[in-house]
């Protein structure tokens, strides 16, 4: 029997079955779309978001009502245009919109949490009525404080000292009016005290402001240390005077604490920032304020990226190669590609900086499709380091420091400069190796080796943080088991034994595990507390200490062979942005590089500071393989307990795939290159195509084609689009 509802809803909730499942509404009830409600899912109750309005819906099924109208008829959660950048990125990334929705609202909202009715008004002046009238005292002060721009009530009254009762008689003759309009922000930034842009900074600016007002990817491909922070902040001031928005994505605040100061001695409480280390209703709070526009300014790491605005002017990534911006557990996608497209529907400018962009940009610039401008100098005038490699195939070498090496730190040092020794292993050892049967010791539970912490007397995991007591003796032929290469830890010992009266510190995500925390170091090598920084990646990217004249790195070919197609780039740019981070001040600095593969082109390129040369060189091995920038890929990713299973799994869905003579290319099955996390295996095919449609139309008929086929039910799979690792 078939059942017509007058008013019923779709509602999109974070499952994986289903894009909407339908509601229908009660009397009276009409949230507007993109309003979050309160169903029952299953034996659940849930929140989801209303999608769309059906009138006269004729149903077979009962359905079930909305329980709750969350936004209490408020404007809705997620507003028109959000909606709509959400619904491109779920189909493109082939994830339910649900899900992706769920990504994108502040976790309170993901809760059943009534948006209060309490907007915040602030008052503005009308001046033009205020000459007919005549204002008692506290009235005229009113009026004067007033003229000089919009404030919220209760700091109105707060400041004046005045009782809420004479502002209604002004209300009612409407010289004051109530408005949510945000109150326009106060600039206070000390012009004198301002750098003055120095001639390559004036240029960016000067043509990027040529199309503020339109949709244009410019890519500032700046030197580290060339000025592109000034250059942001001058834009976001040059959007808020024109009373519009600015969204800023970093890959770390902790890492921008001049960005993020700067930032809020010009907007105070104007700005709202956005990573993980505030607190959730924090979170909530500046992004719901953004969205009404009493928020100028969102700073905030990737998942700023769902920021919902009133006016947005100007979208800018700082550090748009940084792999932060891309998500790969759960839903994956990239910020950046995503936020390109928010710029593209908002027809803004969107800002794309980095030391070292990334090859898709850098391709895209090639083909005329961004903007794009280089600064080659440091703004502060200090020199680039010069680059000496040290070739590990002669040069003697104990825990991993060299003896040329260990010299020049000696110099620097005793010149009261700072030095950063990098390194992209954790604990004191990689591996736990058996002398006599050359077995290591591994995690069960993983497919990685235990790494040493000698330290704490402990092996780790550094998949699964599993841990055991190091057992000296092997268990398979009790000969003895000895630590085999160097981490961070084997590296301060050797330079605490070597350098007693300098004080070494580690920086890595052992010691380091949060925001604040990492600020709270990065402070204290400012100040100068500590002579050598011993780290991994954590320190390769944004800061700036001016007093660090000597970079070393101790093992640079990690990565340079890797198996993934992006692994050569991937290191590259760590290789960039560490030497980068030597002689950002006054005295010019070094950067010692210790390689098994001296003759290796990216030493070259390193060498000569040419990133632009290393991108043509990558560019042209990409092309002559067949990799992107110069194709496309999805990956069709697959977890099971079972190994033989998976395997067993990927055949079946390939064997699908080539019955239905797709135009896509199928490369696999293969494991992923960490194969077993937590005792689950996974692995997947390689979607290819060079033109991006046929692919995405291929996957579609894919997902179909799988859930019509008995032989892949139950199949865990992921689709992700664009992977960035393999
Ligand atoms: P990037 O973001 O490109 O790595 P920064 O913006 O951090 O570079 O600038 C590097 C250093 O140069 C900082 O200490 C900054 O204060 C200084 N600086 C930036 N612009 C100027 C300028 N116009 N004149 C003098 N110093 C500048
Ligand atoms: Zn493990």
């Amino acid at each position: 029997m078939s059942q017509i509802y007058s008013h019923v809803v779709d509602v999109a909730l974070p499952i994986p079955f289903a894009e909407t499942l339908s509601y229908y509404l009660g009397d009276g009830v009409r949230p507007a779309i993109g309003s979050r409600v309160w169903v029952e899912l299953g034996q659940k109750q849930r929140v989801g978001i209303i999608t769309s309005y059906h009138q006269n819906f004729i149903s077979n099924n009962t359905l079930k009502p909305i329980l709750l109208d969350l936004d209490c008829g408020q404007p809705p959660t997620i507003g028109k245009d959000l909606l709509k950048e959400l619904r491109w990125a779920a189909n493109y990334y082939h994830v339910p919109l649900g899900e992706f929705i769920s990504l994108g609202i502040p976790q309170n909202l993901r809760k059943k949490y009534l948006l209060a009715s309490s907007v915040e008004y602030s008052i503005m002046l009308n001046s033009d009525l205020v000459k007919d009238i005549r204002l008692g005292k506290k009235q005229a002060e009113v009026v004067e404080l007033l003229a000089r721009g919009n404030l919220k009530e209760k700091d109105l009254i707060k400041a004046l000292n005045i009782n809420k009762k004479i502002l209604t008689p002004l209300i009612e003759k409407g010289i004051l009016v109530r408005t949510t309009q945000a109150p326009p922000q106060v600039i206070n930034v000390n012009k004198d005290k301002r750098l003055s842009l120095n001639q390559d900074q004036k240029n960016v600016i000067e043509n990027i402001s040529k199309k503020i007002d339109r949709f244009c990817p410019h890519i500032i491909h700046g030197v580290t240390g060339s000025g592109k922070t000034e250059i942001y902040i001058r834009l976001i001031e040059m959007i808020v005077h024109q009373k519009k928005q600015a969204l800023l994505v970093v890959p770390e605040i902790a890492l921008t604490p001049q960005l993020v100061d700067r930032l809020s001695a010009t907007f105070g409480d104007t700005i709202g920032i956005i990573h993980s280390d505030i607190s959730s209703r924090k979170k909530m709070d500046a992004w719901l304020k953004a969205r009404t526009g009493e928020i100028f300014c969102i700073v905030g790491t990737r998942s700023a990226s769902f920021s919902q605005f009133k006016n947005l002017g100007i979208i800018i990534i700082d550090e748009e190669h940084d792999q932060s911006l891309n998500q790969s557990s759960k839903q994956s996608y990239s910020a950046r590609d995503f936020l390109t497209y928010r710029a593209k529907c908002k027809n803004i400018p969107i800002i794309l900086g980095s030391a070292t962009p990334s090859l898709e940009t850098f391709y895209n610039v090639q083909n005329k499709k961004y903007d794009y401008y280089y600064i080659g100098d440091r703004a502060n005038k200090a020199t680039l380091p010069t680059i000496k490699l040290i070739d590990l195939n002669f040069a003697k070498q104990k825990n991993g420091i060299s003896i040329d090496l260990a010299s020049a730190i000696k110099e620097h040092t005793n010149n009261n400069k700072q030095v950063l020794i990098f390194i992209n292993r954790k604990g004191y050892a990689p591996v736990l190796y058996c002398n006599k049967c050359h077995d290591v010791e591994r995690c069960n539970r993983c497919s990685s080796n235990m790494v040493v912490y000698e330290r704490w007397n402990y092996v780790k995991c550094q998949l699964c943080n599993n841990k055991r007591s190091i057992t000296r003796s092997c268990n398979k032929c009790s000969g003895s088991r000895v630590p085999i290469g160097v981490g961070t830890q084997r590296v301060k010992l050797e330079l605490e034994q070597l350098f007693p009266d300098k004080n070494t510190i580690i920086i890595d995500n052992d010691f380091i595990n949060s925001e604040s925390k990492l600020k709270e170091v990065m402070e204290k090598i400012k100040d100068g507390q500590a002579d050598i920084i011993v780290g991994t990646q954590i320190i390769s990217k944004g800061h700036d200490f001016p007093n660090i004249t000597l970079v070393g790195v101790i093992d640079g070919d990690h990565g340079l062979y890797g198996i993934d197609f992006r692994s050569q780039e991937k290191m590259a740019q760590l290789l960039f942005q560490v030497s980068g981070r030597s002689g950002r001040g006054t005295d010019s600095g070094e950067v010692i590089i210790q390689t098994h593969n001296i003759s290796h082109p990216t030493y070259k390129y390193l060498s000569e500071h040419n990133y632009v040369s290393f991108l043509d060189y990558l560019l042209k091995q990409r092309k002559e393989t067949d990799w992107p920038p110069f194709t496309h890929l999805i990956a069709l990713r697959v977890s099971s307990k079972n190994e033989h299973k998976l395997t067993e799994q990927l055949n079946a869905i390939k064997t699908l795939i080539k019955k239905n003579q797709l135009k896509i290319n199928v490369l696999g099955p293969v494991f992923d290159i960490i194969k077993k996390r937590k005792n689950m295996y996974s692995g997947h095919l390689l979607i290819k195509q060079n033109n991006r449609r046929i692919l995405h139309e291929a996957i579609h008929q894919i997902k179909l084609i799988l859930s019509m086929s008995s032989k892949t039910k139950g199949i865990n799979l992921k689709i992700d689009v664009d992977p960035y690792e393999l």
